[in-house]
């Protein structure tokens, strides 16, 4: 039994990142482990079978073969504030691994021990968000949307000291890469241009293969352009960041879909692939109000629910810059070359904003006037202040026969008949457009802040289990699927997420 692990990661060099090993815990101990998940990377344990062996891998207590663990270089800017001296804190990547389908994935130790990125943490993680981001990237993945994942939750029979004592746990986190916009602005900030070719060309061979491609086609045709191994043609960077760009659309057209709020869109937690990564504070939008905010360090509400279209627009413009010196040597002509897919990023992401608002009232291509019919919706939602999920779930029963209750029927009562008027024709194509636009059930903050209260409690994972299988099948209304539906008694109004955890 084993695990193919490479480590192409690591084979990128020294500059890239540092070899760390994790720190080993006292009684590691599996608690969750995604079986299916497993299954798909090719790792063949079972929680029934192989916990202990399970529990030692992935705590780093054990070192699985071929894996050369190293802690990852990147910088960031914070809140708008650059911060050169980021990187890999309490993460170890273990290496790479190819899933049934060929597409490679990460395998990264979180909580793992200090690296010299540490700076004074003490790299390590609690068990509080450890099975907070098992539980909100399942939800999120069921939802559709893009990102990373979790394989296992180890409890580490040790403390971890935040503001009192808490159970410590390592969260095994996957994804495609763990590139970042602050892992090319780390070498940006550095004028490291030589690691920005080469980093580029991992990310292209790693994430948009079909470019190198084109590119074998292009330099057959004018064998002149060739490049050599770590350089880059302009072309080719231009390219890859027209296919980032790509990335971000459904990423961010998702979280706005659903109610997500990342909650710290800081450029090194935006990942070049386009996946969800950092659920520390993250929260999910009762009413619909675009202003909410939940992370208790976010006072301007800079990441707010509807800040996040610019705000990724922001952080593509901050890897659009560290991307010039490989455009073209003069500045002036690297910024009129990336500047129009700039412009077509925000072209693109606010017609994608139309096109999904449209699907959530079952309209498939949106036509003049939809835009107008979309807003007064949601000038009325905001003003009443009606439930995003809540009210979604509702139009679209009210295309299967049954009624709108008061009082939405009466809040509604002059914007339902133009709604039916636009989509009389086509009924049965909304409903169901609209059944696999709006989740009938997301991982509502108080139900997830119960979950994680019980199960550090008792360690009883009964109703963990409960609540996963419904947020597994968010479109479908199972039996279970009612007692997670309501929205908070009291709104989440004193409800708070931090960072850092
Ligand atoms: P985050 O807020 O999780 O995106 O983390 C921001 C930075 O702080 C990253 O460089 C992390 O690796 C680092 N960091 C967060 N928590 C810890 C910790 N407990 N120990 C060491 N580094 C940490
Ligand atoms: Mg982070």
């Amino acid at each position: 039994m084993t695990i193919n692990l490479s480590n192409n990661y690591q084979a990128l060099g020294t500059s890239f990142s540092e070899q760390t090993f994790p720190a080993p815990v006292a009684a590691p101990s599996l608690l969750l482990w995604n079986e299916t998940l497993a299954k798909t990377l090719t790792i063949p344990f079972s929680q029934k079978d192989d916990a202990e062996l399970i529990a030692q891998y992935f705590s780093g207590n054990q070192l699985i073969e071929g894996s050369k663990p190293v802690s990852q270089a990147y910088s960031g800017h914070q809140f708008g504030n650059f911060n050169p001296h980021l990187g890999d804190g309490r993460a170890h990547l273990l290496g790479d691994i190819a899933d049934t389908e060929g597409q490679r994935w990460d395998i990264q130790l979180k909580g793992s021990g200090v690296s010299s990125f540490s700076r004074q943490g003490d790299g390590r993680c609690a068990l509080g968000p450890a099975l907070r981001e098992y539980m909100m990237s399942e939800a999120m993945f069921a939802l559709g949307v893009p990102t990373t994942r979790c394989l296992a939750v180890v409890t580490t029979g040790e403390n971890v000291y935040r503001e009192r004592p808490y159970d410590g746990a390592v969260v095994t986190r996957v994804a495609t890469s763990h590139i970042r916009v602050g892992t090319f602005q780390y070498f940006s900030a550095r004028n490291d241009t030589d690691s920005l070719k080469k980093l580029t060309n991992y990310a292209i061979n790693r994430h948009f293969p079909e470019l190198l491609v084109e590119q074998k086609v292009a330099t057959t045709s004018s064998p002149d352009d060739e490049t050599m191994a770590d350089d880059i043609s302009s072309e080719q960077v231009l390219k890859f960041f027209s296919a980032v760009l790509s990335k971000q659309v459904p990423l961010v057209l998702s979280w706005l879909r659903v109610g997500f709020i990342h909650g710290v869109m800081n450029t090194d937690n935006t990942t070049i692939s386009g996946e969800t990564i950092d659920y520390g504070p993250c929260a999910m939008m009762n009413a619909y109000d675009l202003d909410t905010v939940f992370s208790s360090i976010d006072r301007n509400g800079r990441y707010a629910f509807g800040k996040q279209i610019g705000i990724i627009q922001w952080n593509m413009t901050r890897l659009a810059e560290t991307l010039l010196p490989l455009v073209a040597s003069d500045e002036d002509d690297a910024v009129a070359k990336i500047e129009p897919l700039l412009a077509q990023f925000h072209q693109d992401i606010q017609q994608g904003y139309l096109t999904m608002m449209a699907a959530k009232i079952g309209i498939d291509e949106p036509e003049q006037g939809d835009a107008q019919l979309i807003n007064d919706l949601l000038a009325i939602m905001q003003k009443q202040k009606l439930d995003y999920t809540q009210t979604f779930t509702a139009l679209t029963k009210a295309l299967n026969k049954s009624e709108i209750e008061q009082p939405l029927a009466d809040m509604l009562n002059e914007w339902l008949p133009r709604w039916h008027a636009r989509i009389e024709p086509f009924k049965a194509a909304a409903h169901s457009l609209m059944v696999s636009t709006n989740p009938v059930v997301i991982p509502r903050n108080h139900h997830v802040e119960a979950l994680l209260a019980s199960c550090q409690e008792n360690g009883d994972l009964t109703a963990l289990d409960k609540f996963l299988a419904v947020l597994r099948q968010p479109y479908t209304e199972i039996t279970d699927t009612k007692h997670y539906q309501d929205a908070p008694v009291d709104g989440d109004n004193s409800y708070h997420t931090y960072c850092g955890t």
